[in-house]
């Protein structure tokens, strides 16, 4: 099966004068997560680095002028590939050790995911294609060469962590249920929270092996009482208070449901 060479691996749009999105468009939808680029007056923030196909530091050179802290909001794969290429890696204590962890071979293909798994992902929403990538990066890349790589986590956060890059300030948030070290960053004088996995606006997953329902319900409760202005999310376009209350609500009614039946 012959998957086309991509003219470039990494998008890029600006959200503001400090945000930028990057996202990898020839990955599947389930595995396509947003990392965001935050200009600070001292240093930047990489929140998330998506899968580690191809190098992030190379596609982000021209906004890397400064020194850059690429942010964990979780470690699964397609969140943290691009770790390894930065010195300074932040993450929560409940998931430091899983991003310096070697993970083996690595798959891009659906074979990466058990029976049960696959299930679940249907029962959730997402359809998972045979390959988990629709282009290759360069001529002669094999899928099967993938690896996640181990990186150095050199600052371990917790909720209540102050994220500081000089002209801004973000809170670290502990929102656990997607996984147990999932963090949003909460900056009150705007109303902004890079939300992680914790919400966006797409089918949630809270059956995956990381994942702990009780834990996900405190978390959207507690989100749902937070004064937000735009959540910029692991996955999918973002969104403001409004529709967090909805996705927030129609989580828990769903929850409550299945919990009762
Ligand atoms: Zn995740």
């Amino acid at each position: 099966m012959g998957l086309r060479i991509a003219e470039r691996w990494f998008e890029m749009r600006r959200v503001d004068d400090a945000i930028t999105l990057l996202w990898e468009p020839h990955v599947v939808p389930l595995m396509r997560c947003n990392i965001w680029h935050v200009r600070g007056r001292d240093r930047d923030l990489l929140i998330d680095t998506g899968m580690g196909v191809a190098s992030l530091r190379e596609a982000a050179r021209s906004l890397l002028e400064k020194p850059v802290t690429a942010v964990a909001t979780h470690t699964h794969a397609d969140h943290i590939g691009g770790h390894f290429e930065f010195a300074d890696c932040l993450v929560h204590r409940a998931e430091a050790e899983r991003l310096s962890e070697p993970r083996g071979r690595g798959s891009l293909r659906r074979d990466a995911f058990a029976a049960d798994e696959l299930a679940m992902l249907r029962r959730a929403g997402y359809e998972v294609a045979e390959t988990l990538i629709t282009a290759l990066p360069h001529a002669g890349y094999a899928l099967e060469d993938y690896r996640i790589r181990p990186a150095r986590p050199t600052r371990i956060v917790e909720e209540g962590s102050i994220v500081d890059i000089g002209d801004r300030h973000f809170e670290v948030l502990h929102l656990p249920g997607h996984s147990p070290g999932s963090i949003g960053l909460w900056e009150a004088a705007t109303g902004t929270l890079f939300s992680g996995d914790a919400v966006y606006d797409g089918p949630l997953l809270d059956e995956l092996a990381t994942s702990n329902i009780r834990d996900y319900v405190a978390t959207m409760r507690r989100l749902r009482e937070l004064p937000v202005t735009v959540v910029h999310a692991g996955h999918d376009p973002s969104f403001g208070r409004d529709r967090l209350v909805q996705l927030v609500d129609r989580y828990l009614k769903c929850r409550d449901r299945r919990i009762a039946s």
